[in-house]
């Protein structure tokens, strides 16, 4: 293919020449490093969270104020144990300080700026550099070329609110410098996708990403559709967790296995599976990242854990053991395919959206539904609201095979996992629709 090649090679060099960009250079860097041994990428990584540090005591008066609390300096850290001395930073506490947390001789005009989408409906804002912010697309190269993509060659996406060239020159940047086709999942119906598909012919997309229900929608409706010939070299799942049942739809309409990744808008990728599927390799190269259990100490392998990030290349607003609210599996597995990146067994869901039981225990919503997706027949989609620890709200998109009998069943599942005292209540939906951010939500949790 000649376009690929010409926007790799040409385009996007003339670009980095014209803009001073470090993307290409970047991801060079980490096409090499990912296969260094993981004490090696540990020492680097060391090293860079030490100038971080450094950098954040001496110029950062957001964070010089919360080492002078915590009683410490950066010489004093020497270990991930030591670095624990460190308070989490909260979303809470980023909102409360907004630009205050940038670093001296960073200004909010010379910056990007970015906002998060925000589960409970609150966004944050965040500012980086532009070099961040090319690194970061560097990054994501490397990653995206784990599912055989390669630079320059047309994408896919299933993606809410998605920003269409409008101009001239956006087109022309749009057809030069990367094609993106996109299927819009605030408004998906038989239309939408026929148009996506006849677009997709003529574009040949390499490459399908969306969030990973996203993706499961797209597959349900090309089969509802018989459409047939959708045939990218990988797909990528991302922002939410995958579900196995839903992967399995997706995998088998497409006939490719798909790469699941996470990430976030405040520190970009932070783990991604490779085209071994063995678990997903965290992105040590960008951030520390420390996997936190219900007492405050590191959890053990095979265990649940906050996941607590520290970005290393953000030096504007740096993100010092920042709190992402989702939960996470650390593991000692190594992977297969022979990278030194360091693995984690997958997402456990997001701490918001986990349920609690009348003895306070906590439950996945995210498994809970994926096993009564798999028990039950007839539903397409569900989502569950706990509104009070007693009081729940199924609501479900169902298909033809649904009974009001499936429906009794159900009610006797939940009741079963939480309470017989439980009032659970079925509501009929016709569509199941994601936030503003794109995301759906499996299971929402109002108890606190
Ligand atoms: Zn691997």
């Amino acid at each position: 293919m000649l376009m690929p090649f010409i926007r790799r090679n040409i385009v996007e060099r003339l670009l980095a020449l014209k803009n001073g960009s470090v993307k290409l250079e970047c991801w060079q860097e980490l096409e090499k490093s990912q296969w260094l041994p993981e004490e090696e990428l540990r020492a680097i990584q060391w090293q860079c969270l030490q100038t971080l540090l450094n950098a954040a005591y001496t110029g950062n008066t957001f964070y010089r104020q919360r080492f002078e609390a915590a009683g410490i300096t950066p010489d004093m850290i020497s270990t991930p144990d030591d670095l624990r001395r460190l308070p989490i930073l909260t979303k809470e506490e980023i909102r409360a300080a907004g630009p205050s947390m940038l670093s001296q001789g960073f200004e909010v005009e010379n910056l990007q700026q970015a906002k998060t989408g925000g589960s409970t409906g609150r966004s944050l804002e965040l500012y980086y550099t532009e070099e961040c912010s090319e690194r970061r697309n560097g990054c994501a190269w490397r990653h995206d070329r784990w599912a055989g993509w390669q630079p320059g060659e047309p994408v896919a996406a299933c993606w809410g609110n998605p920003m269409l060239p409008k101009t001239v020159k956006e087109w022309l940047q749009h057809w030069l410098v990367q094609p993106i086709l996109y299927l819009d999942t605030m408004s998906v119906n038989d239309d939408a996708v026929r148009s996506f598909v006849s677009q997709w012919h003529r574009m040949k997309p390499t490459l399908l990403f969306g969030h990973a229900h996203s993706l499961y929608l797209l597959a349900c409706y090309l089969k509802k559709l018989n459409i047939i010939g959708l045939q990218p070299k990988g797909i990528i799942s991302s922002s939410m967790m995958l579900i196995p049942s839903e992967r399995q739809v997706i995998e088998e309409t497409f006939g490719v296995r798909v790469i699941d990744r996470y990430g976030c808008e405040e520190v970009s990728l932070i783990a991604c599976e490779c085209e071994r599927h063995e678990g997903m390799h965290l992105n040590i190269d960008h951030l520390f990242i420390e996997f936190i259990g219900e007492d405050g100490q590191p959890a053990a392998a095979g265990e649940p854990g906050k996941i607590v990030v520290t970005d290393l290349i953000n030096t504007a607003m740096p993100f010092i053991r920042y709190q992402v609210e989702d939960v996470g599996i650390p593991t000692d597995r190594r992977c297969s395919c022979g990278r030194g990146l360091p693995l984690m067994e997958g997402l456990a869901g997001r701490v918001a959206d986990f349920l609690v039981k009348p003895d306070q225990t906590r439950v996945a919503g995210i498994s809970l539904i994926e096993n009564t997706l798999t028990r039950f027949t007839g539903l397409d989609q569900m989502q569950i609201v706990q509104h009070a620890l007693l009081d729940f709200e199924m609501r479900l998109v169902v298909g033809p095979t649904y009974t009001e009998e499936v429906g009794r069943e159900l009610i006797t599942y939940w009741k079963s996992v939480f309470s017989e005292d439980a009032q659970i209540r079925l509501v009929l939906l016709d569509a199941i629709l994601p936030e503003q951010s794109g995301k759906f939500r499996f299971s929402i949790c109002h108890v606190k």
